[in-house]
């Protein structure tokens, strides 16, 4: 069964000016998986768009008809403080939470037990009805909202490694605790919205700056690892950010490539553990082009082997 690789050249028309998530990301990962020879072991597909009526499973209709009928004709348009619009930028996020929900469905279906959505725009800042630093819907959102309508699955962990605090997602999963939502981030650091949870099944790891790969595997290890084995998620979801790296232009966490290849294997191994092995994951960000790639090949090589 090998591992789902879903993503679509229309992710690339999305643009936003003189800004870090900029389509090189896309191209930037892609290509480092053909050239570590991931691509060809994976089952490669591309994404369709979702269907309105799925993004309604974690944004209202208002919201949605707000961002998509906000795209303009030409040039690019501001949507929020950090989040932009061009000329495909509706189709490019429909694509997205489209890949995640087709990756969420095929590896429920037992078609692989394993999948990597190369996708942008990102989704865990997206709030329930609102868009924040660089993401219009939340694609790992949808894929849990979609995953809970499975009679097989009753638990589900979304376990997020991007630098930032995964603040929509929380807010989308706040008084849900079928879901457990796991983010490690820089602490005192971008967006500052949702930290004050105090729900059990939301796990929050701040990281203070500097924190190297050592303190930061400690510091999962103590935070994350027992949760997850209590809760049994069915499927776990990954939010797949490599910003933490220490090349990354916005961040100021030290991690390198086999920092990656090592939250990805212990991943694999609970997901072994408690979900028949199921994992969808999604890129958020990560801004340094090569730090990027890299990060994202040792992520996809421990996530298929
Ligand atoms: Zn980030």
């Amino acid at each position: 069964m090998p591992a789902i690789l879903l993503t679509h050249p229309d992710c690339l028309i999305h643009e936003m000016p003189r800004h870090p998530e900029r389509p090189d990301r896309l191209r930037s990962v892609l290509a480092t998986l053909r050239e570590r020879g991931l691509t060809s072991e994976m089952n490669q597909g591309l994404a369709s768009e979702i269907s309105l009526d799925l993004i309604e499973e974690v944004h209202p209709r208002r919201y949605i008809d707000d961002v998509l009928s906000f795209e303009p004709r030409a040039g690019v348009a501001k949507f929020e403080a950090d989040t932009y619009m061009s000329p495909g930028s509706s189709r490019a996020a429909r694509l997205s939470a489209g890949a995640v929900a087709e990756a969420t469905s095929r590896v429920l279906a037992g078609e692989s037990n394993r999948a990597f959505c190369a996708i942008r725009p990102p989704g865990h800042h997206a709030e329930i009805a609102a868009a924040f630093g660089f993401c219009l819907f939340n694609n790992v959102a949808i894929g849990a909202r979609l995953a809970l309508q499975d009679p097989s699955v009753k638990r589900v962990a979304i376990l997020d490694f991007d630098v930032h605090h995964c603040n929509g997602t929380v807010d989308i999963f706040k008084d849900d605790p079928r879901v457990m939502v796991c983010s490690s981030f820089q602490e005192d650091f971008y967006p500052h919205r949702f930290l004050d949870y105090e729900n059990k099944h939301i796990i929050n790891t701040p990281l203070a700056v500097g924190t190297s790969g050592a303190q930061y595997r400690s510091l999962i290890e103590s935070t994350w690892l027992r949760r997850i084995e209590t809760h049994k998620p069915d499927i776990i979801f990954i939010s797949a950010g490599f910003d933490a790296h220490r090349d990354d232009p916005l961040a100021e966490i030290q991690l390198i490539e086999d920092d990656y290849r090592w939250i990805t294997e212990m991943i694999v191994s609970l997901a072994d553990s408690h979900s028949e092995g199921r994992i969808v994951s999604t890129l958020e960000g990560g801004y340094d082009l090569q730090a990027l790639g890299n990060s994202a090949a040792a992520h996809v090589a421990a996530l298929v082997n």
